[in-house]
C-alpha cells in the first residue's frame, strides 16, 4: 500500500477533529505540566480528566474555537513516559500547536485507523480502537514499568492518550506517539515485517520506483535483504528486542511489526527542496499544483524566535496560563533542519538512527530508523476467530494470527535469521551453496 498524505488545513475534511485534538492536548498536557512533579500513585495509572471547551471558554477551560468533549487518560503517567523519553515538555507542545498543523495519512492499513503527523514530523497522532484504548489502559502500569526498566525499549513509544467527541459526534480515541522516520533525513525503503509470509507482499507496479510505499516479509527475503548489524551492534539489537517481545507475549498482544526505515547514506538527501518540504507536509503524497514549498521553507523562524518561543512556552506553563491557539502558526520549527538526535538512546546513536556495521564493526553505508510498531492488538476473539479461518487453508505457522506466544517466537526467529553483517552473509550464503 502506498502511503498517501494531505495537509490538513481549514478545508481538509478532518480540520475540526485535528485542531480540536491539538487543543485537548495543548490544554490538558499544560495543566498537569504546571504542577510539581510527583511520584506516581497506584491512582495515576487509572486517573481520566474531562473538559468541556466551548466557544464562551470558563475559568477552567479557556475559549475554543469549536464545542468539543476532550478526555485525558492518565496525565501524570503520561507526563512521567514523556521524561523517560527525555521531551523536552515546551518542545512537545510546541510542536503540537499551529496553523499547518498536522498532515493526514488516511488510513494506510486495514484497520482503519488515521494518522497524523505533527508539523515538524516528530510525532504521529493515531486514532484507535475502542478495544485497544481500553487495552492500553488496561497494560499501562506493565507497560510504564517495562519503559524504566528498559530505556531503550524498541517497541512504541506513547507519550499520550485521548480522546475527543464533537457535538453530535462519535467518540473518538487517539495516542500521541513518536514518528520512528526522522524529519531530516531521506528514507530510500521502508519495510513492515511479522515475521509471516501469508499474504505479506506489496504488490504494486510502483514498487521500485516508489520509495515510500512500505514493502513487507516477501518483498524483504526475495531481495535478500538483511539488517545489517556486526557483532556488537546486533547483540544490542537482538537483546533488547527479545527483551521486548517477552513483554508482548505476556501481555497476550500480536499482530505487532519491526518497521524498518533505511536511509542509503550514498544517496543520501537526494531530493530537492519541492519533494523533502513536501514529505514533511505530505508524507508520501502528490504535490499538489498548488503548493509551493517556498511559501512553506519562507515561514521558518530564526533560531531566535524558536528560543524565544519556547521561552513562552515554558512561561506560561509555569504560570498554569493556557497555551492560546494558531500563535505559532506557518511556521516549520528548526529542528527540521537541524535534524533530530535522541541523544543518549542506543538506537538512535547515529543521526538519530542505528547505523549498518560491518563484522569488525566498522560503519556501513546504511542508516536503519526502527521500532515495533502496531502493539495494541490483544489476542481476543476477534483473532481467534481469523485464526480458525485462517487455519483451513494456509499453513497454521506462517498465517499472521498465531496465539500470542507462537507469534512473537516467529517474530524473533525471523529477525534472528535477517540480522548479520555483510560478511556474516557472504559465509552464510558459501555454507548453503556447498550444502
Ligand atoms: P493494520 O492493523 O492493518 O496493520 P494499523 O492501522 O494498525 O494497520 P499500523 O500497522 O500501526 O496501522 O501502521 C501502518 C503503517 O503506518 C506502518 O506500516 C508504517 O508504514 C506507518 N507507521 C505506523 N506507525 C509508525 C511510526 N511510529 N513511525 C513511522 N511510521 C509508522
Ligand atoms: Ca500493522
Ligand atoms: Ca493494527
Amino acid at each position: 500500500r502506498v502511503l498517501v498524505g494531505t495537509k490538513v488545513d481549514e478545508t481538509h475534511a478532518n480540520w475540526v477533529t485535528a485542531y480540536n485534538m491539538l487543543t485537548g492536548i495543548r490544554v490538558s498536557v499544560s495543566r498537569t505540566n504546571a504542577k510539581l512533579d510527583r511520584p506516581l500513585t497506584d491512582a495515576d495509572f487509572e486517573a481520566k480528566q474531562k473538559s468541556t471547551f466551548d466557544i464562551a471558554g470558563n475559568e477552567l477551560v479557556p475559549s475554543a474555537k469549536y464545542d468539543f468533549k476532550f478526555k485525558d487518560y492518565a496525565p501524570w503517567v503520561f507526563r512521567h513516559l514523556r521524561a523517560l523519553f527525555r521531551l523536552d515538555p515546551a518542545d512537545y507542545l510546541m510542536s503540537l500547536t499551529g496553523k499547518y498543523i498536522l498532515s493526514e495519512l488516511g488510513s494506510p492499513g486495514k484497520s482503519g485507523s488515521f494518522f497524523y503527523f505533527s508539523r515538524d514530523y516528530k510525532y504521529i497522532i493515531k486514532t484507535i480502537h475502542h478495544a485497544e484504548h481500553k487495552f492500553l489502559r488496561k497494560v499501562l502500569k506493565d507497560y510504564y514499568q517495562h519503559v524504566t526498566d528498559n530505556p531503550n525499549t524498541l517497541l512504541s513509544q506513547f507519550y499520550g492518550l485521548h480522546r475527543v467527541k464533537m457535538p453530535y459526534g462519535k467518540k473518538i480515541h487517539f495516542v500521541v506517539m513518536n514518528n520512528l522516520f526522522p524529519p531530516h533525513r531521506d528514507i530510500h525503503q521502508t519495510f513492515d515485517l511479522k515475521g509471516s509470509t501469508v499474504g505479506r507482499e506489496y504488490k504494486g507496479d510502483d514498487m521500485e520506483k516508489n520509495p515510500r510505499v512500505t514493502l513487507k516479509d516477501l518483498n524483504w527475503l526475495r531481495r535478500q535483504q538483511n539488517l545489517e548489524l556486526g557483532i556488537q551492534k546486533k547483540q544490542l539489537f537482538l537483546e533488547q528486542l527479545s527483551k521486548d517481545v517477552r513483554l508482548l507475549q505476556k501481555l497476550k498482544i500480536m499482530d505487532y511489526s519491526l518497521l524498518v526505515g533505511i536511509h542509503d547514506m550514498d544517496r543520501g538527501n537526494e531530493e530537492n527542496l519541492r519533494d523533502k518540504t513536501l514529505r514533511v507536509f505530505n508524507p508520501g503524497g502528490d504535490v499538489p499544483d498548488e503548493f509551493d514549498p517556498h511559501s512553506v521553507l519562507m515561514r521558518t523562524p530564526s533560531k531566535l524566535e524558536t528560543q524565544r518561543k519556547a521561552r513562552e512556552l515554558r512561561q506560561m506553563i509555569k504560570s498554569e496560563r493556557p497555551v492560546p491557539m494558531g500563535e505559532t502558526s506557518n511556521r516549520m520549527p528548526d529542528e527540521l533542519r537541524e535534524g533530530q538526535n535522541r541523544p543518549g538512546f542506543v538506537f538512535n546513536q547515529d543521526d538519530g538512527g542505528f547505523r549498518a556495521t560491518h563484522e569488525d564493526n566498522t560503519p556501513g553505508d546504511e542508516i536503519y530508523y526502527l521500532g515495533v510498531i502496531d502493539c495494541l492488538t490483544h489476542y481476543g476473539i476477534i483473532k481467534k476467530l481469523e485464526h480458525f479461518w485462517k487455519g483451513f487453508s494456509s499453513d497454521r505457522r506462517q498465517i499472521s494470527a498465531l496465539p500470542p506466544q507462537e507469534y512473537g517466537e516467529r517474530f524473533l526467529n525471523f529477525i534472528n535469521g535477517i540480522t548479520m553483517s555483510q560478511e556474516e552473509a557472504i559465509r552464510v550464503k558459501q555454507e548453503r551453496d556447498a550444502a
